[in-house]
């Protein structure tokens, strides 16, 4: 017998599978060690088979299995295959994404515990009672085995001292053994089952997706009970015994939908994201693969989870960004999850209160049935949005952060005992300090960006590679002291309001406040407790979250979402305040928003104002397909990265003259929309410097020329440059 195992080097040289002999039987998806070279390599056994097609006196053997089990099923390996494909990633890079990585080359394993436990109670009551009365430890610890059973070495060590517990065993009263114990994440999250009765609506959605398999997009105002929806069908998922997954788009939001699902499911439910520790990960991982949790509820990555059985994938907050991967390997998770139903035989179910455009035009032409759930529970009405033009506040006297409306607004919910969110899309004190007298700015040795002012810890910040650098009080070019500071950020906001407010207690909730572990977790339930009454932040408390007593969201800069140099930036503002509009006045209180710009009367604010999804659909959709945008075209951008700015201009030079070359063939004359070639607005990022070739393409013969753009990337190796495709990319920085 025969193996074909793909080698664990992310390297295009070795993306293939090579063959081994099989002495012993292991299953197909195990990790196995390899000879491979003069070396010993981690590898995926990917098939059996009788034959090899060269000289089998010349093929090594399989050293050992690594796992006494399979860790990838059929399923994940037939989706790797569409990954590798897809996105042009090497195997070795598709498989690890369905594996914790800590797990290769073994940095992470199995947490033992040792148990102790009483051989023979008869005997050990025999011993006890032959005991010298001075013996204490010895007849504690015995009375405590003989009264609970049984109890890990650790813990009785802890109580009673070392001594007492090694005499026993010595003496072969009480005999051990070791047990594996599990790393759960989250413990002390745990929901209370609500039984609520699916309201017409609801009932209609779950029925309507019960009754046949397929990809549907649930477009559900915020506040209309998304959530019961999706747990009614994960329920009936379940007791037809398949297994799901609950897909959300931030680690942050992981806890409230975890308290919803394990309030109903128990530990049947797993946590997948990459915010827990290497062992959570592991223990939670190992625990879907052996079937002992059946639905996973996660971020992005839970895509990957090594469920078997699957019978719906739920990704609510479809519209989100963060369900793009902007790093290797860059893959789109409705994708992957569109093929992974396919390839699974069940439902996709796709939720969002602003589906993005794509979404929304596959759903109105067929490729996505369309469910609508139009009202908010108990009809309640969306809250009132009042847009202030921060122009006319200035020409008023008030140059603050806050406008007048605002001010006034947060008095009453400060005065009413109720809770207040506002928004503000910059982490930090202020977006840059800047000498006013030689217009000098700090600009990161790393990076070709300005360096953010953080003033609660002092220093000044790359929110690009994380470097710390000194904050200056003069200029270190002119020495002047009279310096500028940029755009607000989160921390700004929250010094303002600890001066107008200075018995209410704010938090912050952003990239720095979130970076321990269960970050996310400690501040949004500190708010839910009601122990704030203010909760500034970024995109972070924007999404999904359902605080009832919040009655005000204050949206400070609407302005910089919708000044981004991208197609979709008017797409994500008008998502970004429906979604943040959306956490106010969800209970019995009626909530408002206020958003503050300084162009008041752009077509997105009017829109999202009327919370009037379809006519800004129709209207963004109409413009993309003038203009020539996606959905109705597909933009691929190829970034070239090298430390050596000579190299990425080179390969820019080199790979922009064969695509010419395809734009001006016969084949593909009329395709090609735009092509150019340019350094990246940011220009170096982490010491790397970057050029891009932007290519917009008609959608007759796109996957043709994506896979030859694709076939172009790997044909020529360059030295020391990285080579990047993103399609329709989100940022092009
Ligand atoms: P969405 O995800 O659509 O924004 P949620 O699922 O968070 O909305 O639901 C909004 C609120 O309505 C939640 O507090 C939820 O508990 C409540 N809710 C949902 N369905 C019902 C129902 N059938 N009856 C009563 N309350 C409900
Ligand atoms: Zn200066
Ligand atoms: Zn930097």
């Amino acid at each position: 017998m025969y193996g074909k195992v793909i080698i664990d080097i992310a390297s295009s040289l070795v993306d293939k599978v090579f063959d081994y002999k099989l002495i012993t039987d292991i299953a197909v998806g195990s990790r196995v060690l390899v000879p491979f070279g003069n070396q010993t390599k981690e590898g995926y056994l990917v098939e059996k088979s009788d034959k090899v097609s060269y000289d089998p006196s010349k093929i090594k053997q399989i050293i050992k299995p690594l796992e006494d089990f399979a860790v990838i099923t059929t399923d994940q390996f037939k989706l790797a295959e569409f990954l590798k494909t897809k996105y042009n990633i090497g195997m070795c890079d598709s498989i690890r994404l369905f594996l914790p990585s800590e797990m290769r080359t073994g940095r992470v394993k199995d947490l033992m515990s040792v148990v102790a436990f009483i051989k023979d109670e008869n005997k050990a009551k025999e011993y006890l009672s032959g005991l010298r009365k001075n013996a204490t430890k010895l007849v504690a610890v015995l009375n405590y085995l003989l009264n609970v059973g049984s109890d890990t070495t650790a813990n009785i060590n802890n109580k009673f001292g070392n001594g007492a517990l090694k005499k026993l065993i010595d003496d072969g009263i009480v005999s051990t053994f070791t047990k594996p114990i599990l790393r759960t994440p989250l413990t002390q999250v745990n929901g209370i089952k609500n039984n609520v009765v699916l309201t017409t609506s609801q009932q209609n959605v779950v029925d309507c997706i019960s009754n046949s398999v397929g990809n549907y997009l649930i477009h559900g105002v915020t506040g209309s009970g998304k959530t019961e929806v999706y747990m009614a069908l994960m329920q009936r998922t379940i007791d037809s015994g398949k297994t799901g997954i609950m897909l959300v788009p931030e680690i942050s939001l992981t806890p409230q939908v975890l308290a919803n699902f394990r309030s109903r499911f128990g530990q049947e439910v797993a946590l997948m994201h990459s915010g827990l520790s290497a062992g959570e990960r592991f223990d939670e991982w190992k625990r879907i693969l052996l079937g002992k949790a059946k639905i996973v509820v996660g971020a992005r990555s839970a895509i990957f989870s090594p469920l078997k059985n699957l019978g719906l994938i739920v990704i609510d907050e479809q519209h989100d960004g963060s369900y793009t991967s902007d790093s290797h390997p860059r893959y789109n998770t409705i994708e992957v999850a569109i093929k992974r139903a396919e390839i699974c035989g069940c439902s996709l179910v796709l939720g969002s209160a602003t589906p993005d455009l794509e979404t929304y035009h596959n759903a109105i032409t067929g490729k996505f049935k369309l469910l609508e759930m139009k009202d908010r529970i108990n009809k309640k009405p969306l809250p009132p949005l009042t847009i202030v033009d921060m122009c006319e506040e200035v020409r008023h006297g008030n140059t603050g952060i806050f406008s007048g409306v605002l001010v006034s607004e947060l008095d009453k919910v400060i005065k009413s005992g109720n809770q207040a969110m506002i928004f503000i899309n910059r982490r930090g004190f202020s977006s840059f300090l800047m000498c006013r007298e030689c217009g000098f700015v700090a600009k990161c040795q790393n990076c070709d960006t300005a360096l953010v002012y953080h003033k609660y810890d002092n220093a000044l910040k790359c929110h690009f590679c994380s470097s710390r650098y000194k904050v200056f009080s003069e200029c270190p070019e002119c020495g002047s002291k009279n310096l500028k500071l940029g755009s607000t950020g989160t921390e700004q906001v929250v010094e303002e309001l600890c001066k107008m407010y200075p018995n209410v207690k704010i938090l912050r909730m952003d990239n720095d406040t979130t970076s321990q572990k269960n970050g996310h977790y400690k501040i949004l339930s500190q708010f839910k407790s009601g122990e704030a009454q203010i909760l500034v932040g970024t995109q972070m408390i924007a999404k999904g979250h359902d605080f009832p007593a919040v009655t005000l969201v204050g949206i400070i800069d609407a302005d910089q979402s919708l000044y981004q140099s991208s197609y979709t930036a008017a797409e994500r503002t008008f998502q970004l305040i429906t979604q943040v509009a959306g956490r106010a006045g969800r209970a019995d209180k009626q909530g408002c928003i206020i958003l503050q710009t300084n162009v008041p009367r752009h077509y997105v604010y009017k829109l999202a104002s009327g919370y009037d999804y379809l006519s800004f659909y129709k209207k963004e959709a109409n413009l993309r397909e003038v203009t020539n945008f996606p959905p109705f075209t597909k933009i691929l951008r190829l970034l070239f990265t090298s430390e050596v700015e000579e190299l990425a201009k080179d390969a820019t030079k080199v790979y922009y003259d064969e695509v010419k070359k395809m734009q001006q063939s016969e084949e593909y004359n009329g395709e090609f929309i735009y092509l150019g070639a340019s350094k990246s607005p940011v220009g170096k990022i982490k010491n790397k410097f970057r050029y891009q070739i932007l290519i917009r393409l008609r959608l007759n013969k796109d996957q043709e020329i994506i896979s030859k753009i694709y076939s172009l990337t790997e044909v020529n190796k360059l030295k020391n440059v990285s080579v990047f495709v993103e399609i329709n990319p989100q940022s092009l920085s």
